[in-house]
């Protein structure tokens, strides 16, 4: 008999042996500052609860209230019977919120990008995607058939030289971005590649999903950070991360949201969100057109973190946003400052390859309004110390 599971067993002790097997972790509590984490408590700097909204009293309060009002599930697509009256009123509100003239709400944000992109691109079509885009909007360009064309990371200029090079090639093209690179924290240059990709009449869509409840006045997204309202074509993002629950939108223009309506598969073939997660993002978005406290929270946290840090003497690379990294170069390197960090109590995961390239491995610290001044103070302390001890700084 051959073994028909031999390759599964090789690709395995290859990941085991060059260190790249993921372990996954069991959380003990809630997302929040404090965790507990395979069983012990301590200060999380892990998750993309940038808000401190994924254990908020009044977001449960809007879910439970959600589940005794509209049940546990819609039991339907969209198209057919799964657009309760909670759907509809979240993307109002979510386009009234980001200043475009229409939302749509979908599963998450990596279904997001399956479902926006390949109605507006086919196979006689050309994306231009940053050499550095997340995972989801690579296999959603790859769902569209599209030609992928990749520019270097945040390079106008190159994206511009690469649009002359092709677009002629094609009927169609479309310049697709992060907003916030989650690796290093820094920002698309939207405006700059929106000048360019309107001088050659492509489409454009920012992913803000790391900027979303982040970036521009209360959260409202890079497409407001740049004051590009109208302007930008499509703006993908997330519920799960600030916004702390779980789901994806688009927004934008009418015409493209009602055609995406129309072709999405996502929308089309899996079922809605459920009730309570969709009442709960009804909730954050209360919450975030109620006050900018949290927002200017998680600014303040992360200018202190980073400030702190590089006093300290680490390297905290091209961060422009709440995450911060901590370059250390070598991976094993990286892995042990992680581990030691979480003997001192403090969760921070390192990131090597070939998540980052091959000797840019760091630890990753998510800043968050969750955490006191004193939460922050005792991270440092923390850093300091294992910093010190593996000769870091
Ligand atoms: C996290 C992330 C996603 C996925 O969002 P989910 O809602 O978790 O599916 C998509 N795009 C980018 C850029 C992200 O950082």
């Amino acid at each position: 008999m051959t073994d028909k599971l031999a390759f599964i067993r090789a690709d395995m002790d290859g990941l085991r042996e060059s260190n790249l097997l993921i372990t996954l972790r069991t959380m003990g509590s809630p997302a929040d500052a404090w965790m507990v984490v395979d069983g012990v408590r301590v200060l999380n700097f892990c998750t993309n609860n940038y808000l401190g909204l994924a254990n908020h009293p009044a977001m449960k309060e809007a879910a439970a209230a959600a589940v005794d009002r509209w049940g546990v599930g819609p039991a339907a697509v969209r198209s057919i019977a799964g657009t309760q009256a909670l759907h509809v009123e979240l993307e109002r509100r979510l386009a009234a919120f980001k200043g475009v003239e229409d939302a749509l709400y979908v599963q998450s944000g990596f279904v997001a990008n399956q479902a926006a992109i390949a109605p507006l691109v086919g196979k006689e079509d050309v994306i231009f995607s940053d050499r550095l885009n997340h995972a989801s909007i690579i296999d959603g360009a790859r769902l569209s058939s599209a030609k992928i064309i990749v520019y270097e990371h945040c390079d106008p200029a190159d994206l511009e030289a690469k649009i002359q090079e092709h677009l002629p090639n094609y009927r169609r093209g479309l310049v697709i971005t992060d907003g916030v690179f989650s690796m290093d924290g820094d920002i698309a240059p939207l405006d700059k590649l929106m000048a360019v990709a309107d001088r050659y009449g492509v489409l454009t869509m920012v992913d803000d999903a790391h900027g979303e409840g982040v970036l521009g006045r209360g959260g409202r997204g890079i497409v407001d950070h740049f004051g590009l309202h109208g302007a930008f074509d499509v703006e993908v993002g997330t519920l799960s991360k600030a916004f702390g629950v779980v789901g994806g939108v688009i927004a934008g223009k009418r015409a493209i949201i009602d055609y995406i309506r129309q072709k999405a598969r996502p929308f089309l073939f899996s079922s809605a969100v459920t009730p309570a997660d969709t009442a709960a993002c009804l909730a954050a978005v209360d919450l975030l057109e109620g006050s900018e406290a949290l927002v200017a929270k998680l600014w303040e946290n992360a200018a202190y973190f980073r400030g702190e840090m590089q006093k300290l003497g680490f390297d905290t690379g091209k961060s422009q946003t709440p995450i911060v990294p901590v370059m250390l170069g070598d991976a094993g390197l990286a892995k042990q400052f992680s581990r030691s960090l979480f003997e001192a109590g403090v969760f921070a995961m390192s990131i090597g390859f070939p998540t980052v390239p091959r000797g840019l491995a760091r630890i990753r610290v998510m800043n968050t309004a969750a955490h006191s001044r004193a939460d922050l103070d005792q991270g440092l302390a923390a850093f300091a110390q294992v910093g010190r001890q593996l000769g870091v700084i």
